[in-house]
């Protein structure tokens, strides 16, 4: 068991309040033990970043090679770390073992990916037609909250905390109460990197607590989100208060969208990894099959004999392919979404149960699931379930398939399965969705870009964008013209 302490200006804090996590394939084991942070112990860790970022303290805003120095050894490092950080993912939130792997090297990959970027951020510069020049230069956001969710623990931190600190930023915190000890122990890793204390501030406590009091205070420059669209919903109506800075990444219900024309047994392979990762537990989840209606009953069969192959079992067994869910309750809102979808009377293909046999009775195990002809109206078609819970939806044109794609609050992710290219492509300007795979699913490069049209977000995270989201850019106007020409415009002295 670990036990975990929020770091703060580089020093553990105990606390005499704490709680147990369970493991949820083994509930009879304790994983962590969480001590919780005070008020005051966060309103300190604010105050340290505050400090340090104002004073440039260790040239930490200035000096652009350290910060690149600290982002290279902190993906050394875990890489170095990476079977432990590999056992906590599989006994905190039941993540199998091959996902956890690469997991893990998701999360050096965005670290190395930012890692330099320090040195080669630049501004722009412009001659004025009156012969002044104008510098835009790009600087720190501040100090950053970072408010982190627990379906993927360390790519989900990595995405905030890499490119805050390759721009210079501080940092305070606060990770999903589920998974402190995988963030402790990515804490530890971050100070062990020659990083100056107090410029990442961890603090563990719950979010209605702990995390709304990060987003309240008036010191706290940006808040960096992941999490469920109402948490997201809340925290901006609050940063509106002294018009904070938001990044928001939400929620997701994706369209997985097949034509006839598509290598069905490669598009099977991709939605089953695109739907079934983390017990589909994940916000890019392509959790909707949009199917032309031609070919539904066939895909469906293959859909069926797939899942029937998976492996649902002890994640730390090597070719468990499907874990448990992350807790009791999490377990119980999918079995409720399930029983309203046999309730509205749609065809279950496969699953609907819970496993408690086979060495998995103490763990919260749901046999991945499929409900066949839904209706994109329908709740169990609307909103996240947050589970192994696939809906099938038919279509009968490339134009109905779309209205059906962009028919849902959220706006996240979609893949088109076809072998017509020029139809994937005109497909991809109508979706409304931030990340679009042709003939892929769920592949999230360092390189590349992520976040939400509509309720699925507000900025984006990784790449070259990512960077622009912790940044402020200011305009330096230098007077080169002696004459000020227009002053003369304008007064007549
Ligand atoms: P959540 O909203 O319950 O919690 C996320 C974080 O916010 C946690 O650290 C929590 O403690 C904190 N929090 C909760 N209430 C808060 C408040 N009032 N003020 C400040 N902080 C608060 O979400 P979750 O259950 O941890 O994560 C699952 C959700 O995250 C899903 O909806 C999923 O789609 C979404 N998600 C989105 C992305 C993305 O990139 N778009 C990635 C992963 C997860």
């Amino acid at each position: 068991m670990i036990e975990v302490k929020s770091i703060i200006n580089g020093e553990e804090r105990k606390s005499d309040q704490y709680y147990y996590r369970e493991c949820p394939y083994d509930n009879e084991k304790i994983v962590t033990k969480t001590h919780i942070a005070s008020i005051e112990d966060l309103k300190s860790a604010i105050d340290i970043a505050r400090e340090i970022f104002d004073n440039d303290r260790y040239n930490w805003v200035s000096d652009y090679k350290q910060r690149d120095r600290v982002l290279f050894k902190i993906a050394e490092r875990i890489r170095e770390e990476s079977q432990t950080l590999v056992d906590l993912l599989i006994d905190e939130i039941g993540m199998p073992l091959r996902q956890a792997k690469a997991h893990v090297n998701a999360a050096a990959d965005i670290f190395e990916y930012y890692a330099g970027f320090g040195s080669k951020i630049y501004g722009n510069v412009k001659f004025l037609p009156n012969g002044d020049l104008i510098q835009l230069v790009k600087e720190p956001v501040g100090v950053v909250g970072a408010i982190t969710p627990w379906n993927f623990p360390l790519t989900q931190s990595a995405r905030k905390i890499a490119p805050a600190i390759a721009v210079g930023c501080t940092i305070v915190w606060k990770p999903a109460s589920y998974t402190s000890g995988i963030s402790y122990y990515l804490a530890k890793i971050i100070m062990s990197s020659g990083i100056p204390k107090g410029v990442i501030n961890v603090v563990f406590g719950p979010g209605d607590k702990i995390g709304s009091e990060l987003v309240k205070n008036n010191k706290v420059d940006k808040i960096s989100f992941t999490g469920e669209t109402t948490t997201g919903k809340w925290i901006m109506q609050e940063a509106s208060k002294d018009l904070k800075r938001v990044s928001l990444e939400l929620g997701g219900k994706n369209p997985f969208i097949l034509f006839k024309d598509a290598n069905l047994d490669q598009a099977i392979k991709g939605l089953i990894y695109g739907m079934f990762r983390n017990a589909g537990q994940a916000c890019g989840a392509t959790a909707r099959l949009l199917v032309e209606e031609e070919i539904a009953e066939k895909v469906e069969n293959k859909v069926v004999e797939a899942i029937k192959r998976l492996k649902v079992g002890n994640p730390r067994v090597e070719d468990t392919d499907v874990g448990p869910l992350v807790s009791k309750s999490q377990e119980n809102k999918v079995l409720s979404y399930i029983e309203m979808g046999l309730k509205e009377g749609y065809k279950l293909l496969v699953g609907g149960n819970k496993i408690r046999n086979n060495g998995l009775e103490r763990g919260y195990f749901i046999e991945p699931t499929v409900f066949s002809n839904v209706d994109n109206k329908s709740k169990i078609a609307q909103e996240e379930i947050f589970g192994p819970v696939l809906v099938i939806i038919y279509f009968k044109s490339e134009d109905e398939a779309i209205t059906i794609a962009n028919d849902i609050i959220y706006g996240l992710t979609a893949a088109i399965w076809t072998n017509d290219y020029r139809k994937a492509l005109r497909i991809s300007r109508r979706i409304r969705a931030g990340s679009i795979w042709i003939n892929d699913a769920y592949t999230q490069p360092a390189e590349g870009l992520w976040g939400g049209y509509k309720q699925s977000g507000i900025g984006r995270e990784l790449g070259l964008q990512g960077i622009e989201e912790f940044v402020e850019v200011k305009m330096i106007y230098n007077n080169i013209n002696e004459n000020y020409l227009h002053f003369k415009q304008v007064y007549k002295y």
